[in-house]
């Protein structure tokens, strides 16, 4: 960021410099001087200037470099993504112009004849009068080429080693099941061997919604040398993931062609090697620890990762079952395995109105096609398409996609549908969960006030996956509690958008 914010604010000053200076071209045309002019005659338009081969280049590589630093602004660049990845695409054409920009020789350099002037015979009246003819101007060679051969070979050797070296594999959609919270866990196959460490991530392409985007999503399930399968949860935020979403309906999952590039490491990975882990992760921030999960179940007595504090917030109870069989079985075989202080599991439910649980906000708004039903157990009953009546089937399913407007289907049934849905209670079905599910959000002092009267002294890393808003305040946290107490925490974040 500190480079891209300096390469924008030089690049404008640049192009302010050179505007002043075509003003100064157009004003001060010098007769006598002719080759050292720009401009053609005396206050020709400084616009007509930028008509130039300079002016033109320089015009363009403003307007890229603008275009990449507003569409670079979180702001924008969560609304519409692919604005801010296809702009970033224009550095090819960057790079050309910046080489062909300073070509036309526009800039001057004077040569003097040194033999004509230091000739002692010359009287000085000769020397006046051949003032003119005893030096010249010419056109400076560019050397641009020069200072960009170094950085643009390393940069082109790196790019064409990650074509060469990229792991591009077809994979088949094994299995698809639908969650609450209008995310979709995909299992996925690779017919080339396919090896991945926890925290790491893949990069998908579906080439039927594009052939240019690649989404990352985090493994929750590693492959393993007798299931080469590997599972990644998507939730549905933005038009690529519901294209998806649509796709994965209404395909059978052979007529789908899904690429994996990857995996890719992830600062999160760290978190598995660790004696001690602190983890918080909000909504499908999660993935990262799923893995973590996944190792403790099948490893209780492993050394590493040694205990987990795994802080999981969700908006609604029913995101929790998401994971809720694999934590339950986790804790009970952490248990079993007499090492039930390894992992220390606290939910946090924010949501705790009755009304309209799933809607999401103004600022998510996606425009929703379709409309996933699926029971309790979490399996897809089926979907409904806009305009479609709900039948009697539909009276026991649960309406979990976001963002649906009730008067759109004209049914009642929706609101008891509701009804039952907020009566959803997890501790119901998993009591060794429920007694770890609170309401609201974490009281942070409390939190690390307790990770501090654990750990005295020690130096932590807080892992952390979440909203910005969320690694924002435990940054602060840390910094605090660091400046504060005899502990030093340290925030590991990353960021899913
Ligand atoms: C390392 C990493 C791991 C991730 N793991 C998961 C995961 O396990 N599960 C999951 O549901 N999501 C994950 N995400 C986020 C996921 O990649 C985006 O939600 C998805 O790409 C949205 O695409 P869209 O076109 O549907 O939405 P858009 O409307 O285009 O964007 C919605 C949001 O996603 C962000 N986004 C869009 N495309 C990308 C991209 N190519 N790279 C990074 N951010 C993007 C945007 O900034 C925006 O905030 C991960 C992101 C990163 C960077």
């Amino acid at each position: 960021m500190t480079v891209a914010v300096t390469l924008l604010v030089f690049a404008v000053v640049h192009s302010i410099s050179h505007f002043v200076n075509l003003w100064n071209f157009s004003r001060g045309y010098d007769d006598s001087l002719i080759e050292i002019n720009l401009a053609r005659y005396k206050n020709e338009s400084p616009l007509l200037l930028l008509l130039s081969q300079v002016g033109l280049t320089g015009v363009t590589m403003l307007v890229i470099i603008i275009c990449m630093g507003l569409t670079s602004m979180r702001s924008v660049r969560r609304r519409l993504y692919n604005a801010f990845w296809y702009t970033h695409q224009l550095y090819l054409l960057f790079l050309a112009l910046l080489i062909v920009h300073p070509l036309s020789g526009v800039l001057k350099e004077e040569i003097i004849n040194d033999e004509a002037s230091q000739n002692p015979s010359q009287s000085d009246d000769t020397l006046l009068a051949n003032n003119t003819s005893n030096h010249k101007f010419t056109s400076i060679k560019s050397m641009t080429w020069a200072w960009m051969a170094f950085p643009l070979s390393c940069f082109f050797v790196d790019l064409i080693w990650r074509i060469f070296s990229r792991n591009r594999t077809k994979v088949t959609v094994k299995d698809v099941s639908h969650m609450p919270g209008r995310t979709m866990a995909l299992s996925l196959s690779c017919h080339d061997e396919f090896r991945c460490r926890m925290g790491q991530y893949v990069l998908l392409q579906c080439l039927d919604i594009s052939l240019l985007e690649w989404h990352p999503f985090t493994v929750v399930r590693l492959p393993t040398s007798s299931h080469g399968d590997f599972v990644i949860w998507i939730r549905v935020k933005g038009d690529w993931t519901e294209t998806l979403e649509n796709i994965l309906l209404r395909r059978e999952s052979d007529q789908i062609s899904i690429l994996v590039d990857g995996p890719f490491s992830s600062p999160m990975e760290d978190a598995s090697h660790a004696a001690l882990s602190l983890c918080v992760a909000a909504g499908v921030g999660i993935t990262p620890f799923v893995s973590l999960l996944h190792h403790l179940f099948t490893n209780p007595r492993s050394k590493l990762p040694g205990r987990i504090h795994l802080i999981w917030i969700v908006r609604y109870e029913e995101e929790i079952t998401w994971l809720a069989d694999l934590a339950n079985k986790t804790i009970t075989q952490l248990r079993n395995a007499n090492r039930p202080d390894r992992l220390h599991l606290e939910i946090y439910v924010t949501n705790t109105s009755k009304i309209e649980p799933n809607v999401v906000s103004d600022k998510q708004q996606i425009n929703v096609t379709h409309t996933v039903v699926i029971n309790e157990k979490g399996r897809l009953c089926h979907t409904i398409r806009k305009g479609d009546k709900i039948t009697n089937d539909d009276e026991k399913a649960m309406l979990l996609t976001p963002n649906v407007k009730r008067h759109e289907f004209n049914d009642k049934k929706y609101s008891n549908n509701r009804l039952e849905l907020n009566d959803y209670n997890i501790a119901k079905e998993y009591p060794l969960l429920g007694c770890r599910v609170k309401r609201g959000r974490p009281h942070w002092d409390k939190v690390f006030g307790y990770w501090v009267h654990l750990y005295p002294q020690q130096n932590l890393n807080v892992y952390s996956c979440g909203p910005k808003k969320l690694v924002k305040t435990l940054r602060n946290k840390c910094k605090y509690v660091s400046r504060t107490t005899r502990n030093s925490f340290t925030l590991i974040h990353e960021g899913f958008s």
